[in-house]
């Protein structure tokens, strides 16, 4: 099997496996329990917090544990906007958001806020200027992803962050693709709040935090008991937020070589896809971008005959996001870079992790022309690419 989905998920880090196993059975104590089993739990949690905070330049009380990315960004979003609604009904946010984010301001919308979703050029890339105008003195928060999930591409955050804070306008990003992927300091780089996911960074499923700079509120949206300093109930996941700790620390030691490891192959497999097939895209390859993701568009094909094509041979990807992969709409990121619907939907999308070789790359290599040409046969353009080409 050569995964190349990393995206969607990667598989935990062996050592995060074995650091979160004592708190499943040993060390299964409450957090909020006072006696020396809760105490332990309680001192592993909080371990794990000062550990995220210091290595990604924040304070402790400035984590807050949460189920995932998508709570993450909800809290974040709705959080704010609760705590800050008589200050303004403006929002900002872009065309290219996971719908973590998307269909929490749709249905702020509904609730009679007004949304400004800022539109990407064909890199997918957000123009700075654009952000500038959408400000009003009504605007309280804006969120703008970091990285696109889809198209690797990563957003100008600290431009518009910095914008934001000169408007006093609250500013969010979800970082989920790029935890883990980038080096991240959050004493440097102007952003309020920061969403997280584990298992995008080989940390396990189910957990991630969201950072909330000092003197900004939000309005907790899960009650119960005082958990996370009041601000999100629930009996805190021990095993999950130890392996979460875990997984960042060897992340980011690893990161800079990684980096530059994986981008080759990625860079490889890229070019040696483009050399064999003709009249494919690569979504964003001008913008800056994450080195693992490479987002294709192959004319004439589509992109879940691929997929499925790919899947038997051994290979996984994805194509368009792993969220609309269910259903028959393109990705609203690509439509979003000005793709019309039939080049949309031929996409699939690369994205490689720190189990990936130069030997699983030359294997797609040697597959996945074969596939294309096998589809362009018979699709109902394959005469026309034979005319092009
Ligand atoms: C995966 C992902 C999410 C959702 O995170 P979960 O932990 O799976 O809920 C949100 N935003 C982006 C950009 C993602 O890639």
């Amino acid at each position: 099997m050569i995964y190349l989905d990393y995206n969607a998920t990667s598989p935990c880090d062996p050592k995060v496996v074995e650091a979160m196993l004592p708190f499943f059975h040993e060390k299964f104590g409450n957090p909020s329990s006072l006696h020396s089993l809760g105490q332990e739990a309680k001192k592993a949690i909080e371990e794990s917090r000062k550990e995220i905070a210091q290595l990604l330049g924040a304070h402790e009380d400035e984590i807050f544990f949460v189920s995932g990315g998508t709570e993450a960004n909800n809290l974040a979003i709705k959080g704010v906007v609760s705590a800050y609604e008589k200050k303004g009904k403006h929002l900002i946010t872009s065309v290219i958001e996971h719908h973590a984010v998307l269909n929490v301001f749709k249905t702020l919308e509904k609730e009679g806020f007004t949304v400004t979703y800022l539109p990407v050029n064909r890199e997918g890339f957000v123009d700075p200027d654009d952000f500038r105008k959408a400000i009003t003195p009504q605007t309280i928060l804006a969120s703008v992803m970091h990285a696109n999930n889809e198209t690797g591409v990563i957003q100008p955050i600290e431009e518009l962050g910095r914008m934001a804070r000169e408007r006093g306008v609250i500013f969010h990003t979800d970082a989920v693709q790029t935890v883990g992927k980038l080096p991240i300091d959050l004493e440097r780089l102007p952003v309020d709040l920061l969403s997280a996911s584990a298992h995008k960074f080989y940390g396990p499923k189910g957990t991630g935090f969201l950072y909330v700079r000092r003197g900004i509120r939000f309005i907790p949206q899960i009650l119960g008991g005082p958990h996370e300093r009041g601000k999100r109930a629930g009996t805190e996941n021990v095993p999950l937020i130890v392996g979460m700790a875990k997984a960042l620390e060897i992340t980011l030691k690893e990161q800079p070589e990684e980096s530059q490891r994986i981008q080759e192959l990625r860079d490889f497999l890229e070019r040696g896809i483009l050399e064999r097939v003709p009249e494919v895209v690569v979504v964003g390859a001008r913008a800056p971008r994450l080195p693992n993701t490479s987002m294709m568009l192959v004319k004439y094909v589509e992109g879940e005959s691929m997929l499925l094509n790919l899947d038997f041979a051994g290979i996984c990807v994805s194509s368009g996001s792993a969220c609309t992969s269910g259903s028959l709409e393109p990705s609203h990121v690509l439509l979003a870079c000005g793709y019309p619907h039939e080049i949309a939907h031929g996409s699939v999308r690369w994205s490689l992790g720190k189990w990936n070789t130069l030997e699983e790359m030359k294997e797609v290599l040697a597959v996945f022309p074969d596939v294309v040409e096998k589809l362009r046969r018979i699709s109902p353009f394959g005469k026309e690419v034979i005319h092009h080409v």
